[in-house]
């Protein structure tokens, strides 16, 4: 029995840390993962080519988030 809210919480959360330290993660080029900027290849999907801009990083960070809990950010806005 999962709790489909918890994990909806914890990847918001998860982006709210990336969106703040960027610079620490790359966003994988193959599957879309962000993962932790020292990672060599994507534990996901074994590319080893990332875009580590700060920009990629937050806007990627922002649409996993989005598509999680879509209804809590768009009440965030307001
Ligand atoms: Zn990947």
């Amino acid at each position: 029995m999962s709790a489909p809210d918890e994990s909806k919480d914890q990847r918001v959360k998860q982006a709210e840390k990336i969106t703040t330290h960027p610079e620490q993660y790359k966003v994988c080029e193959g599957c879309g993962s962000i993962v932790v900027a020292r990672a060599v290849t994507c534990p996901s999907c074994h590319a080893y080519r990332f875009d580590a801009t700060t920009e990629r990083v937050v806007t990627q960070a922002k649409n996993l988030a989005k598509r999680s809990a879509h209804s809590v950010l768009s009440s965030d806005m307001t």
